[in-house]
């Protein structure tokens, strides 16, 4: 269970019910009130090597911004939603960005209002709509906190129309097995292999644990997909990824296995992840491979297109053997 070190929270949060039951969930932690969750002057200062203690916090507001960007993958509709950064410390995490400002869990107590946007566009659409809510933060483990990913549940079960989706890379998901969910919500599990989880994804869950979460909630009538994701192509990619596509054939139930999807997306890092890896992590991994990466502009860094072309035929091929009646939806 997540024990903040510190509660860094707006004074608005406290005319909102969820604002006013986090305050009092943790009424022992110390707590410094905030102008706004987006300039938090504190956090900015902070030294690089601070970066996994600086994710100790919790930072809790109401946001502002509930703009929806089109998005033409699993979903139709990209939108900000409870919470954005998150506790683990993923070394790729694309939240990641300069100034240490957005890596930290925030959360944000004005769901009703962030909720019933989804509904109402849901509901005035010719198209049944999907919504990715989880593509700021991991909703699995910030439903640990809140509770919200129940409430959000249980609350868009009556709506007209639409769908919701959200990936993840942990396992809690007991709390959601016996929700009346009416087959609204899609979750992705995302994988890689364990070598890479435990080097590379500090403070997930492991992948047993994800591929026993995903049987889980296929079990109880949630639609279910796969991300491989982000792939890494360390020097032994090709026998790593071959496992792990073995070992999901292996274990996951025979009803994943039925209609479920992949999503591959393959790994993009920057010169701030470097910076920022190199202080908080001095013994981990370096991601940064300038023989097999690419420059991508404003700092940032992609595998050059032979690579990448190596690795799509490689998983097209593994997966047409392996899960020859599953859809891959893209490899990006
Ligand atoms: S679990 Fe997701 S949101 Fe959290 S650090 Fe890892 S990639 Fe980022």
């Amino acid at each position: 269970m997540f024990k903040p070190k510190a509660i860094y929270f707006e004074k608005e949060i406290e005319n909102y019910t969820l604002g006013k039951e986090l305050l009092e969930k943790y009424k022992d932690i110390p707590k410094i009130e905030i102008q706004s969750h987006n300039a938090i002057e504190e956090m900015r200062k902070k030294q690089n090597k601070e970066f996994v203690s600086m994710k100790r916090n919790l930072i809790i507001g109401v946001r502002k911004t509930h703009k929806f960007v089109e998005n033409h993958k699993v979903s139709d509709y990209l939108v900000p939603y409870t919470s954005s950064g998150c506790t683990a410390a993923c070394m790729y995490c694309y939240l990641v960005c300069n100034y240490n400002k957005c890596a930290y869990l925030r959360l944000f107590v004005n769901r009703e209002q962030m909720l019933e946007k989804i509904i109402k566009t849901a509901e005035k659409s010719d198209k049944d709509l999907t919504f990715e809510i989880g593509s700021n933060s991991d909703l699995i483990l910030e439903n640990t906190i809140t509770n919200n990913l129940v409430w959000t549940i249980e609350n868009f079960k009556n709506s007209k129309k639409g769908k919701l989706t959200f990936p993840t890379k942990f396992d809690m998901v007991d709390d959601l097995l016996n929700l009346d969910h009416k087959g609204k919500v899609i979750v992705r599990m995302s994988v890689n292999p364990d070598e890479i989880i435990k080097n590379v994804e500090f403070g997930t869950s492991r992948l047993d644990g994800r591929i026993n979460a995903i049987n889980k909630l296929k079990e109880a009538g949630y639609e279910v997909g796969i991300l491989i994701a982000p792939v890494i192509f360390v020097e032994n990619w090709k026998s790593l990824y071959l496992k792990l596509i073995q070992k999901l054939s292996k274990q996951l139930s025979p009803s994943v296995k039925k209609d479920t999807f992949f999503e591959i997306i393959f790994m993009t890092y920057s010169y701030v992840h470097t910076k920022i890896n190199e202080e908080a992590f001095p013994n981990a991994i370096n991601l940064y491979n300038k023989e097999l990466m690419t420059g991508r502009g404003k700092g940032k860094y992609w595998y050059k297109e032979e690579v990448r072309k190596e690795g799509e035929k490689f998983f097209r091929e593994e997966l047409a053997k392996y899960f020859p009646n599953n859809k891959i939806l893209y490899i990006v």
